[in-house]
């Protein structure tokens, strides 16, 4: 089946009660068991619930893999994933990483005694030089936040695979519509299903998918023992997202192009980091390995003056200046005073995130319209 058809079908069938066409909100804590032990596969919905059964199965279909875990958010399913891992193992990072993860991992999880290693991996060879007898994870995630830098999925899958290394890959800025780690090679795919699976900036949740069925069990036990799952109104909003992905995405990417394009050719712009541009550093990887570039960037104003950021985020009227990304409305972020606020400035400054840096999500209205109010702002 083709990816927009599994994005409509995948995962969901009419109700067998009812015939509804659309999974209902089961709304239960529990449920009947007509003797002790005796039931229907559903005993308490922390454990399982009729409706995250059927976002978790869209979920693995979307991407390529066999099993689907929802959680309460996406930090919620890193949270998981590190907890496979045991004191003394180490975990090979990326250095340009989402601020959360950065301090999920270094403040929560160093102090159990779980070593993170934050490496360039533009360079697939700095993840091999990372790599020691105790690395038990590799996680990448790409395109990056906020630079959008690329990492060759592929690469890194060739230093992991067949070792006693899982990798994971956050892939929540290009969405399964456009970048499919497992085909790639990763163990576990996650996403902050928060942005574009979701897309309508109305649910937190996350997500992992794996093919691995002991690694699914083990996952379970860990979304089950720990208990950070979502609620069965929140599956029940993202399964109607996840229909209209294939469509959105689409837009996200044609106005991608055109702000990035629009934007790059500004006199009063430095950097623009889209990875759809001939001139992005990673641009040859991202074609390799993304079906298209989606609307997620960012650039610099000349001179790189935090004044020129504020006045600039103050003044546009489309482009609403808020945390988070990937609904259908364009937003924008500071990246250094918001997401990676918690990045100390001269680590943030090494992965360019410098004080006049903006981050676009680049919505799905009309690009003429958009353009139209950056060019204000920037006048
Ligand atoms: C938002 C985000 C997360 C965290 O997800 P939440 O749903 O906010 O908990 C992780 N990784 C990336 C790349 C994100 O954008």
């Amino acid at each position: 089946m083709k990816f927009p058809t599994k994005a409509v079908h995948a995962g969901v069938e009419p109700d067998p009660s009812t015939g509804a066409i659309m999974t209902p909100i089961f709304q239960t804590s529990t449920y009947v068991q007509a003797a002790p032990g005796v039931h229907k596969g559903y005993e308490y919905s922390r454990t399982h619930n009729p409706t995250r059964s059927a976002l978790q199965n869209a979920l693995a279909a979307l991407e390529n893999g066999k099993h689907g875990l929802c959680f309460a958010s996406g930090m919620a399913s890193i949270d998981a994933v590190v907890k496979l891992l045991k004191p003394g193992d180490e975990v090979v990072s990326t250095n340009d990483l989402y601020g959360g993860t950065y301090r999920l991992f270094t403040k929560i999880f160093e102090p159990f005694g779980i070593k993170f290693n934050f490496v360039d991996m533009g360079d697939p060879a700095n993840v091999a030089a990372a790599i020691t007898p105790k690395t038990k994870l590799v996680w990448v995630e790409t395109p990056t936040n906020p630079t959008l830098r690329i990492i060759d999925i592929a690469a890194i899958a060739k230093l992991t695979n067949g070792k006693d290394i899982l990798l994971a890959v956050d892939n929540t800025f290009a969405s399964p519509a456009l970048q499919n780690p497992m085909d790639l090679g990763a163990d576990i795919v996650m996403h902050s299903v928060t942005k574009f699976l979701g897309g309508h900036s109305d649910v937190v949740m996350g997500a992992l998918v794996v093919n691995d069925d002991e690694l699914a069990e083990r996952l379970a036990f860990i979304q089950n023992s720990c208990g950070g799952t979502p609620g069965p109104q929140d599956c029940f909003l993202v399964l109607r997202g996840l229909k209209t992905l294939h469509l959105r995405m689409e837009r996200h990417s044609s106005n991608g192009r055109a702000v990035a394009e629009w934007l790059a050719q500004h006199p009063k712009v430095g950097q623009v980091y889209w990875p759809g541009l001939k001139d992005h550093g990673n641009h040859e990887v991202a074609k390799r390995q993304m079906s298209d570039f989606g609307g997620m960037m960012s650039f610099t104003i000349n001179g790189d003056k935090l004044e020129d950021a504020t006045k600039f985020l103050s003044s546009c009227k489309l482009f609403t200046l808020a945390e988070s990304l990937g609904g259908v409305e364009s937003l924008m972020g500071h990246p250094a005073s918001m997401t990676h606020a918690s990045i100390p400035r001269e680590v943030r400054l090494k992965s360019g995130v410098t004080d006049s840096l903006i981050r676009l999500s680049v919505g799905i209205e009309d690009a003429g319209d958009l353009i139209d109010d950056l060019k204000q702002a920037l006048g």
